[in-house]
């Protein structure tokens, strides 16, 4: 996904359209921080800019590089000489004060095409402060021709004043629509639209993030844990049953995914907003992503004519699922932990534990 054309975003179109009309007009600026939720393509975004900016002949009424021209080819491959992308060596790990040198070498040197240099700094939030102290010099003293894109998905962990001396671009969180859209695209005939509407509702809107989940080979294992896990909750199963589907999967795995399916249960349950609608309980479960028949029939069951009792049991039934979180998640830090515990013992006393939290 990571090599998808921003172009073929719809949710990006627009945006990336008014980019290169600034770039026609001359008013784009040297630097950007480019933010948004997780998996709505900021990277990609990043690099269709610095695709049409070291484009020799660009499209005029704004609608992308040329695809055909030296600089398109060599954009293609990943090697335009006028184009630096820079990550942190490891994922996670801290943006080193020696690539943000590497970047301000980069920016002094002229352009070897002579058009425009592009540097796009990849988890910019991830700059330690020396690291942020050498941007910023490099910022304040801005080149013709040279562009800058520092992409975040935490851009508040950026010093204020690089945050002052950047534009901003903020990527929207595209409507539901648009985003099934894409995606049956993307899947041709084996398309499923509630499965998808669930993956979209767990990645919190954002469509790499659910096309990713759809895709995701483990997803039917995953869907069966989530099932054996609410049946045994709900009385419908034994806890026997629960364990063989436990002992499918790699245990810290299962685990964080029933504690997942846990919590939002509980927040469901004690959240007063949600209590007017009980149809909220068959959304997607983070990390299960079931739209769960069987609790909501076992809401319905339990459920009272009276509000006042109705909001009793739901509160008692979100404290008992809070107290069973934290066995959960107590079993998970015992099964990590470096002392060689007997793993099919703690899921086992787990299961027994779900099989009774409700009662
Ligand atoms: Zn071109």
């Amino acid at each position: 996904m990571n090599n998808a054309n921003a172009w073929e975003f719809p949710w990006l179109q627009n945006l990336l359209e008014s980019l290169q009309r600034s770039q026609n007009d001359g008013t784009l600026a040297h630097a950007y921080i480019i933010s948004g939720a997780r998996g709505l393509g900021k990277e990609q975004i990043a690099i269709a800019i610095a695709a049409f900016l070291t484009c020799e002949a660009p499209n005029p009424q704004g609608q992308g590089p040329c695809g055909e021209c030296k600089g398109c080819r060599l954009n293609a491959t990943g090697n335009h000489p006028d184009v630096l992308l820079l990550a942190p060596k490891e994922p996670g790990k801290a943006l080193t004060v020696d690539l943000i040198r590497k970047l301000s070498d980069y920016v002094h040197v002229s352009s070897h095409a002579g058009g425009a240099r592009v540097a796009v700094l990849a988890s910019a939030h991830k700059m330690n402060s020396s690291a942020s102290n050498a941007l910023l010099k490099t910022l304040e003293e801005p080149h013709e021709s040279t562009y800058l894109f520092l992409v975040t998905d935490s851009p508040g962990l950026l010093s204020p004043t690089i945050r002052s001396r950047c534009q901003r671009i903020t990527l929207p969180i595209p409507a539901l629509e648009v985003s099934l859209e894409w995606m049956r695209k993307l899947c041709g005939g084996e398309f499923d639209e509630a499965l998808a509407t669930s993956c979209l509702k767990a990645a919190g809107g954002s469509p790499l993030l659910a096309m990713a989940m759809l895709t995701d080979e483990s997803l039917p294992s995953r869907q069966a844990l989530e099932r054996a896990f609410v049946a045994c909750l709900t009385g419908i199963a034994t806890p026997e049953s629960l364990l063989a589907s436990l002992m499918l999967a790699e245990p810290i795995t299962a685990i964080e995914q029933i504690l997942s399916t846990t919590a939002h249960y509980a927040k469901l349950m004690l959240d007063t907003n949600q209590q007017a609608d009980d149809g909220a309980i068959d959304t997607a479960v983070l990390g299960g992503l079931v739209s769960n028949a069987t609790w909501a029939q076992f809401i319905a069951q339990i459920s009272a004519v009276d509000a006042d009792e109705n909001t009793r049991r739901r509160a008692l039934l979100g404290n008992r699922l809070v107290r069973l979180y934290d066995e959960i998640e107590k079993a998970r830090r015992q099964i990590g932990s470096p002392t060689n515990p007997n793993t099919k013992l703690l899921l086992e006393s787990l299961c027994w534990l779900t099989s009774r939290a409700l009662k």
